[in-house]
């Protein structure tokens, strides 16, 4: 990386390049361009966080070197100096990644600070107070960000502080008690560290700077990058930025801002600030911040300005705009701003705005919603029959909209222990910190009992689609004897509490959640998606309910019904285990012949309610020993009911264990030893299209795939019983009817010699669950337990089982999709492993030409979205 251009001063860079100097710093210097004002700083570029790790994890001589040039620009155009004694520059130290990431480092401010500088900054400001406000807040920042100093120590010094004096907030603090503070967290530095806190202004930037790298790679980024899909390569900028002061006094303030309601996506500016105050002030909750309104009578000049630049900001990115402020001394700073988080009707309502009011294009209105958030809103609402008999016991701010009940958790490592058992728990916390991300994930909802609507957790929850409410004041939490206490009444950790995060109503029981309502910019915007997108979009549906949920969410068919599914009913195990478990062809075909007519009426069902969409089914496919009880009573109630021993029974339950059931006695190779099994299935099938075409007009073509298929002759073969079962019954019946047979594509040998495959096959769909499995070699039920050291190692960055990995099981697709399309140029193509629902795999699918992709009913919204995306990106 020998001369390379690693930091960049604000005014060399523009809004494109996000890459290098990470979301932040490119707006930053995009805001710089457009004149409006920000003070002034320089960027250390994504690629000298590489440089870092590459340099085993130190800042090299060619950086430093280039930061130290950047910061006497700085001091020249600011006219102080760093570390000066007279006029000293006191700066903020910020990451910024491509994408804003809760988890990483976030801020440090007034750096710079020292023994001297902190004199210099009385004399200037003749404000000692202020000074030493400043000072204290950046030695519990450096302390706690850089050098991992748990932050309850300082918080717990100040608490004492105030009580010892009998304060209440924190303004009432006075210069001398924060000249005190100041010792007493050097103190607490030293006994930490076994060193004096650092004097060294240049010492505490590239120790800052160094910190904001080193998170880069620590648990929290990790869990938010995976859940993101955001690839650990990419690294971290940081910004240096000189300090403005929003605590300086009466006339200073800091704020939050968004150019539209982030909640509801209305179109009216939503901001919150504190006078005489720094920015973690309003973003940890710790004080409750004022409606943007309240600044109009404050100060009407300051007011105006901040309007007219969120609106030119707005106005300038097309988009919805999340933005820091700053008032020092009555001037105004903008400190940030970037597309903001919002909650998934809000992205909608703006997206759809936003094109109605000619700012932009439909295909550009596409692309601002994330194809995840749709999931949301198909997410249930409490029923109202029972929520109105449900008494509120506290109200907070809704934060993020859903509905959920579950038991109390106190704290991340309590959440997600009490997960894993397969609790619902809802995390109540006084407010929420990056160290929470994990326990937040665990939890069905949260609830705060400070912040606001800009607080850690309703951005974060908002991001992850949770339901959560915050800024709940009347709540007590005694996490030590394990309750919290609401007007007097105790809710201990094993009472149910509910949460809706639309009303930000707190309920003391559980309530029952119902059917969600999706709102007109829904339908405006799909209807939009679909025009876009040419990649079709199926769903996995195997009974009447899944279809009704697939055809109501938009899809176009049923491109994986897999029948095994149906056999798990009480009413038919019995006759499923006689199936199974039947010792001649006699015994098996009495059994089928019960399974029959419910499999025909299923079918009969699922067409009826499907119409003229396309249902692919699935011939029987998992190991048979699945539906075998194996529990002592249950063997003997089969026994009985098959007038056999209960030995005889045990035994060959035994016989049919398999030490590696996933690959062994399934898929086509039941078809292979037992014909009958796939006849019956083939004439339930044929018999029920032709029941529904005779009842309707609605010509059902059915389409039969035969699953894990591995060589041509193993097609041919069941491909064969199920073509002479499906003539026998058309000519039986006399009539004709249109039937496809095609297979799956989930053992590498297939893909391989998809070529020949094609030749006997209509129609492909990738079985990516199963292709993942093998070509991996991994189990899909235990990789779980050790993919987990391949993610902390960077092996693996992404759950292959997930999102497809396209250098391998990709490569495995599309040499399948061009083979098959060399023999058979007609052979239609899709996915139905879990991948078809993952907006990065079906962007994939998308670009390798498949025809359509299969997901779960609740996903088809996020799949046509993303299918519209990747359109748009790569037009086909
Ligand atoms: C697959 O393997 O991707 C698939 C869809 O089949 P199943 O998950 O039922 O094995
Ligand atoms: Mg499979």
């Amino acid at each position: 990386m020998k001369n390379k251009k690693l930091v960049y001063i604000f005014n060399e860079g523009n809004a494109s390049m996000k890459d290098l100097l990470g979301g932040k710093g490119a707006n930053i210097a995009e805001m710089t361009k457009l004149g409006i004002p920000v003070p002034q700083g320089f960027t250390v570029t994504t690629e000298a966080c590489s440089d870092y790790y590459n340099c085993g994890k130190k800042l090299s001589n060619q950086v430093i070197e280039q930061i130290n040039n950047a910061l006497e620009e700085l001091e020249k155009s600011s006219g102080k100096k760093f570390g000066s004694t007279l006029k000293p520059l006191l700066i903020s130290v910020r990451s910024g990644a491509r994408v804003s990431m809760p988890g990483m480092m976030d801020t440090i401010l007034n750096l710079g600070l020292n023994d001297e500088t902190v004199e210099a900054m009385c004399n200037l400001t003749k404000n000692s107070r202020f000074a030493y406000d400043c000072y204290r807040r950046f030695i519990q920042m450096f302390a706690s960000v850089v050098m991992d100093i748990d932050d309850s120590l300082f918080e717990q010094c100040i608490s004492n502080l105030k009580e010892a004096k009998g304060y209440k907030v924190d303004t009432e603090l006075t210069g001398e008690d924060l000249k005190g503070l100041v010792v007493n967290y050097k103190k607490i530095y030293k006994d930490h560290i076994g060193e004096e806190f650092p004097n060294d202004p240049k010492f505490q930037l590239f120790e800052a700077i160094s910190a904001v790298f080193r998170s880069w790679d620590n648990n929290r980024a990790d869990v938010y990058r995976k859940m993101n899909n955001i690839p650990w390569d990419c690294g971290t900028a940081v910004n240096i930025q000189e300090m403005v002061f929003g605590n300086k006094g009466e006339e200073s303030g800091t704020g939050v801002a968004f150019s539209r309601n982030p909640a509801t996506g209305e179109k009216k500016i939503f901001a919150e600030y504190l006078m005489n105050a720094q920015g973690e002030d309003v973003v940890a909750g710790i004080r409750t911040p004022e409606d943007i309104s309240t600044l109009e009578i404050r100060n009407k000049v300051v007011y105006d300005e901040f309007v007219a630049i969120v609106n030119k900001l707005e106005f300038h990115y097309k988009d919805m705009q999340d933005m820091e402020f700053t008032i020092e001394d009555g001037k105004l700073f903008f400190l940030q701003t970037r597309n903001g988080k919002r909650t998934a009707n809000a992205a909608l309502k703006i997206a759809v705005d936003l094109v109605e009011e000619g700012i932009i294009t439909k295909e550009e209105a596409i692309l601002k919603v994330d194809p995840k958030q749709l999931d949301v809103l198909l997410h249930p609402n409490f029923d109202s029959d029972e929520l109105a008999k449900t008494k509120v016991i506290a109200k907070g701010l809704p934060a993020s909209p859903g509905a959920a009940s579950g038991k109390i958790a106190f704290s991340t490592e309590e959440a997600k222990r009490r997960h894993k058992l397969g609790e619902n728990v809802i995390l109540v916390r006084l407010e929420t910190s990056p160290e929470d991300i994990e326990g937040m994930i665990a939890s069905e909802c949260i609830l705060t009992v400070r912040g606001g609507m800009t607080s850690h957790a309703a951005v974060v929850a908002r991001s992850m689609g949770k339901c959560c409410v915050v800024g709940c004041s009347n709540i007590i939490i005694n996490d030590k004897e394990r309750y919290i206490e609401i007007n007097g009444t105790k809710y201990f950790d094993n009472d149910f509490i509910s949460i809706d995060g639309s009303t930000g109503n707190v309920y003391g029981s559980a309530i029952k959640t119902g059917e969600c309502k999706l709102e007109k910019d829904f339908e405006t915007f799909m209807a939009w998606a679909d025009e876009i997108r040419s990649l079709k979009v199926r769903a996995n549906a195997d009974t009447v309910k899944d279809s009704k949920v697939a055809v109501k969410y938009g899809a176009e068919g049923i491109g994986l019904c897999r029948t095994e599914h149906m056999f798990f009913a009480a009413e038919r195990i019995a006759a499923v285990r006689e199936m199974i478990v039947a010792k001649n062809l006699v015994q098996r075909e009495r059994a089928l012949e019960k399974i029959l007519p419910m499999q025909r009426k299923d079918f009969i069902h699922i067409y009826e309610v499907m119409e003229r969409k396309s249902v692919t089914i699935r011939l029987l496919d998992p190991p048979l020993h699945e539906f075998l009880p194996t529990e002592k009573e249950d063997i003997q109630a089969l026994a009985e009911e098959m007038s056999i021993t209960y030995e005889e029974l045990d035994s060959t339950i035994k016989n049919l264990h398999e030490v590696n059931p996933m690959m062994g006695h399934r898929g086509c190779r039941l078809a292979v030893s037992y014909p009958e099994i796939a006849e019956m299935q083939t004439r339930a099938i044929i018999e029920a299209a032709i029941i529904v075409n005779k009842k309707t007009s609605y010509n059902i073509i059915p389409e039969i795939m035969i699953p894990l298929i591995g060589e041509v002759k193993e097609l041919k073969y069941v491909k064969n019983i199920v073509v002479k079962t499906a003539e026998k019954i058309i000519a039986k019946e006399a009539v004709s009817l249109k039937y496809h047979v095609g297979t799956m594509i989930e053992i590498p040998r297939a893909a391989i010699t998809a070529d020949e495959i094609a030749e006997e096959a209509e129609f492909f769909s990738f079985g990516t669950n199963d292709l993942t499995q093998m070509t991996f070699g991994f189990s899909r039920d235990d990789a779980g337990t050790f993919l987990k050291d391949y993610y902390s190692n960077k092996i693996y960055e992404f759950d292959p089982f997930q999102t497809i990995d396209q250098n391998g099981v990709g490569k495995l697709i599309k040499m399948a999709v061009n083979l098959g399309k060399g023999t058979n140029p007609n052979i239609k193509l899709g996915i139905c492993g879990e991948h078809g629902g993952d907006p990065s795999s079906i962007e994939f699918c998308h670009s390798i030409g498949l025809d359509y992709v299969s997901c779960s009913p609740y996903r088809v919204p996020t799949a046509r979205l993303a299918a519209a995306q990747a359109q748009v990106k790569n037009p086909r």
